[in-house]
């Protein structure tokens, strides 16, 4: 090979290279931006889009919103207002840290922010076509953030060739958006395709309205066949909804595991969860669950995957014990009657 000399790659390449990382199809960046209108407290998020998210996927909330001083650095590579040193790191609350979801967007689509804060008379948007720039201009917005991104990986064709069909790309987002909105009860949201209301789950608050909310988005014989759990011990809480071995699936399809908010995969608390069941369940079948489980975010590493899918547990064994020990007991002793009621 010639030498061609090192040098430094340009800012739009770095980001584009970087959004290999967090950007893959339509449904990771449902995933981050509506991950961002959580950290800022959003009570309810709009999700709009068009074409399976091709085309266009646009994420409103109502929350904090940006200063329109901040809205370019909030576009700028490893910018956050979320973190500010390694101590905070090793206890983050927040479900971003890393400053690297929207630059990653915005270099490889085109991407309009628009913002306003609460005390702002007025709001403000910017746009971005591939990583370029433009001025902040004001704008009619309500307090809360709009992100707006317009046909994904449209210069990095090597990309785009990679989405699948419409219908595999929707169904990608409603997943992401599914996993969002177990994560939390306390938020509303919304899905429109097409101009099409998919679903819109409100925020829920009553037992009947958590249990409704389970019901849309995992389905009738999930909700109504979950045994509702509340379990304690070795510093750890969990609580959430076992479905019954009756209602065992022939896949792993519907397996959600949450650590402090986040959905997480990890195998070792899998596996501590399948073997709970493993007396109660036929052969080739899968639990189907829904847990939360809460520890000091000081126990476990989040850091570990750009996309945040997989974590770190600082004991794992003692995790992957709790689950398969308390829910095995928590199986036994249930009513096989279960209509869920949810946990607060
Ligand atoms: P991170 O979430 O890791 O901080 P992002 O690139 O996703 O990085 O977002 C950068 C920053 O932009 C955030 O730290 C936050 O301050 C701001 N931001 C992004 N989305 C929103 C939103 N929906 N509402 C308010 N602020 C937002
Ligand atoms: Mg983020």
């Amino acid at each position: 090979m010639t030498t061609r000399g090192i040098r430094p790659l340009p800012d739009n390449l770095i980001d584009q290279i970087a959004a290999g990382e967090v950007v893959e199809r339509p449904g990771s960046v449902v995933k981050e931006l509506v991950e961002n209108s959580l950290d800022a407290g959003a009570g309810r998020v709009e999700v709009q889009i068009e074409r399976g998210g091709k085309q266009r996927i646009r994420i409103a909330d109502d929350g904090d919103g940006i200063p329109p001083e901040e809205l370019e650095l909030a576009l700028r590579r490893h910018a956050t207002s979320k973190l500010t040193g390694l101590e905070e790191l090793e206890r983050i609350a927040s479900l971003g840290f890393r400053g690297e979801a929207l630059p990653s967007i915005a270099a490889v689509s085109r991407l309009t922010l628009a913002s306003r804060t609460a005390e702002a008379e007025l709001g403000h948007q910017l746009r971005c076509d591939g990583g370029a720039l433009g001025a902040p201009e004001p704008v009619a917005h309500p307090p809360g953030t709009t992100v707006t991104v317009d046909d994904l990986f449209y210069n990095t064709p090597g990309r785009r060739k990679f989405l699948r069909t419409e219908r595999t790309e929707l169904y990608h987002v409603q997943e992401a958006l599914r996993r969002l909105a177990l994560s939390r009860f306390d938020v509303g949201f919304s899905l429109v395709h097409q101009g099409r209301r998919l679903w819109s789950v409100p925020r829920a608050e009553s037992e009947t309205e958590r249990h409704e909310r389970l019901a849309e988005l995992l389905g009738r014989a999930f909700a109504d066949h979950a045994l509702a759990v509340e379990l304690e011990g070795a510093g750890l809480q969990l609580r959430g909804w076992l479905g019954l071995p009756t209602a065992a699936r022939r896949q792993g399809d519907l397996q959600y595991l949450f650590v402090n908010g986040r959905l997480v995969r990890d195998r070792g608390a899998a596996h501590g969860i399948r073997q709970a069941y493993s007396d109660c369940l036929y052969r080739d079948h899968y639990p189907a669950y829904v847990l939360f489980l809460e520890m000091d975010p000081a126990r476990v590493d989040v850091n570990v995957h750009p996309m945040k899918h997989e974590v770190r547990f600082r004991d794992g064994r003692t995790v992957h014990d709790f689950l398969a020990r308390r829910i095995a007991d928590a199986l036994a002793t249930a009513e096989p009657a279960g209509a869920a009621a949810p946990p607060a």
